[in-house]
């Protein structure tokens, strides 16, 4: 495995690789990789040749008062746990080599990037589409793995690619729980011992949602209702939204019909959780 920090010499050893006609699977990460990361390592491990992870927390997709300065890093856990599936190549750029240019093109997926968690965190995927369109253009994968867990990253991305023709195929990977339900994240570090009780109120709110669907239950704004009210019953818990959309477009229904995407972002403590499931009527 080799650690590279400099993207020319990420792109030299990228183009050796493509000269011997090996097949590249790519994972962008913020690191601080836990088992959610690492089912979708495993996956393009099985999948591709060559094996490249990224690991960069990205500036620009975080807003002023968000966490940017605090967010979890742990370099050495990192290299151990892609070590242990094989990964080939660590692609861990410094803020000032992947936006050694100081950027003045930015990707801006509209619509898609607007609803949902982009109209809570203004700036938020455009930060992050620019920043996987040029790791798309340093790694040149031939196939790019998501996880579930950002299903809006997962949409806005697959869109960037067909709209500005990307050569690469974006693999869906589904969401890694533990054991209780919550869905594994690097955020979840954060949380006190109390607030990580009070967590569970996301998968298990959903999972009420989700037994009403089984049921028969198609009124957007019933579902909604039951997800409010069990989030309400925790005193930690503050709803930042609660959307049921369509799982393509991710505009609003009224119904729940075809494939739905039920979406929940909610603040335990200081903490911003978010947690999807996905209901094909
Ligand atoms: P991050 O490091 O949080 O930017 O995540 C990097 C990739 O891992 C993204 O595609 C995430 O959706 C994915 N990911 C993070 N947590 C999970 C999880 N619990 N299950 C599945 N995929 C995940």
């Amino acid at each position: 495995m080799i650690l590279v920090e400099e993207k020319n010499k990420t792109r030299e050893i990228i183009k050796e690789w493509k000269s011997k006609g090996y097949s590249i699977g790519f994972i962008p990460t913020m690191g601080y990789l836990h088992r959610g990361h690492l089912s979708l390592m495993e996956k393009a491990r099985r999948e591709n040749d060559k094996l490249v992870v990224s690991i960069f927390v990205n500036p620009i997709q975080f807003g002023p008062n968000e966490d940017y300065d605090k967010y979890p890093r742990d370099m050495a856990g990192d290299i151990e746990m892609c070590k242990s599936v094989n990964v080939d190549l660590i692609f861990a750029p410094s803020v000032s080599d992947m936006y050694k240019t100081s950027n003045q093109v930015y990707v801006d997926v509209e619509k898609l990037g607007d609803v949902l968690c982009g109209a809570k965190r203004e700036g938020h995927f455009r930060g992050v589409s620019t920043v996987v369109a040029k790791l798309f253009n340093i790694i040149s994968p031939d196939k790019a793995y998501f996880g579930e867990k950002d299903y809006q990253q997962l949409v806005i991305i697959k869109k960037m690619v067909d709209d500005l023709d990307f050569d690469l195929e974006i693999i869906p990977c589904a969401i890694v729980r533990e054991e209780d339900g919550l869905a594994i994240s690097s955020r979840n570090s954060y949380l006190s011992r109390e607030e990580r009780k009070a967590a569970l109120i996301l998968a298990e709110s959903l999972s009420r949602a989700r037994q009403a669907m089984i049921g028969g239950e198609r009124d957007v704004s019933i579902i909604k209702n039951i997800i409010t009210n069990e989030l309400s019953q925790e005193p930690l818990a503050v709803i930042d939204y609660v959307e049921l959309v369509d799982a393509i477009e991710l505009r609003p229904v009224a119904r729940v019909s075809e494939r739905i995407l039920v979406a929940v972002a909610v603040f335990i403590g200081k903490t911003r959780l978010i947690d999807n499931f996905i209901f094909e009527a």
